[in-house]
């Protein structure tokens, strides 16, 4: 059974002045522990389809399931990490990583434990006691997706998670996310604007189309090599440029008048 799905799902923002139809009649089945990427043009609807999926919007036509239920507001199944991190600069790292916890009430003690665990087995452990401010940015962004595991959601919901930050430390830090949600066996769907982090983390990638948007194709990325290649060699697999081209010029097909 699938673990997400939408069904002719259709949304429209309304505003006293006007409609933007943002989402139009969109299709879409993932199944636990697949990595989905999803690009296309700036503004088409990327982060609403997110919003969707996490239950802070509801859909104007349409169904979104998860677990084969109706999403009826957001669900502690379902957590987000964002282009910034959000961390609180007066607390340190551990006390950041409970946020989540303090909100939804969860065990105090068993949310530590847990948030150290994970810490130490993302390499981060010596710096449960720094403050935010004291770390790099890529460690920053680690420590927010660690802050989301702690909530234990089925479903990552990644929307330009590495865009601020630069070209190296991106590289690097997408290398590593990639490994900290197989190794949790969580089910992605990262937004991005770059394509070969799109084709290098994914099982599938997505394109959509310009507003009023659809899912115009879905590529299945799968490489002679093997399926379970790290985003690094995939980058170096032999299929890796048919897809980036293919995909390149499906852009440039709704981005270009
Ligand atoms: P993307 O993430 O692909 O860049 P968004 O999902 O943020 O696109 O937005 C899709 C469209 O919906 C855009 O035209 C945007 O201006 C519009 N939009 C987004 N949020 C709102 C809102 N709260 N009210 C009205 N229009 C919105
Ligand atoms: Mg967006």
């Amino acid at each position: 059974m699938a673990q997400i799905e939408l069904k002719d799902v259709s949304l429209s923002y309304f505003t006293l002045k006007q409609e933007t139809e943002a989402l139009r009649e969109i299709n879409l089945s993932i199944k636990a522990g697949e990595f989905i990427s999803i690009v296309g043009p700036s503004g088409c609807g990327k982060s609403t389809l997110l919003s969707l999926i996490s239950g802070m919007l509801k859909p104007t036509k349409g169904e979104v399931l998860i677990d084969g239920h109706e999403v009826s507001g957001t669900s502690p199944k379902v957590g987000y990490m964002l282009q910034h991190d959000h961390l609180f600069e007066w607390r340190d790292v551990l006390s950041n990583l409970l946020v989540g916890a303090e909100i939804r009430r969860m065990d105090k003690k068993a949310a530590r434990q847990n948030a150290i665990e994970l810490l130490e087995r993302y390499g981060l452990g010596e710096f449960a006691q720094h403050s935010p401010s004291q770390l790099s940015g890529g460690m920053r962004q680690r420590v927010a997706l660690i802050r989301t595991l702690v909530a234990k959601p089925d479903i990552l919901l990644l929307d330009e998670p590495f865009s601020a930050l630069d070209y190296q430390t991106r590289l690097m830090l997408s290398e590593e996310v990639f490994h900290i949600i197989k190794d949790q066996g969580k089910t992605a769907i990262l937004v991005t604007h770059d394509l070969s982090e799109a084709i290098s983390m994914a099982d599938r990638v997505m394109v959509m189309s310009k507003r009023p948007s659809t899912i115009s194709t879905v590529h299945s990325i799968r490489f002679d090599e093997g399926d379970d290649l790290s985003p690094w060699k995939k980058r170096e697999a032999g299929r890796y440029n048919y897809y980036f081209n293919a995909i390149w010029k499906e852009l440039g097909d709704h981005v270009l008048p």
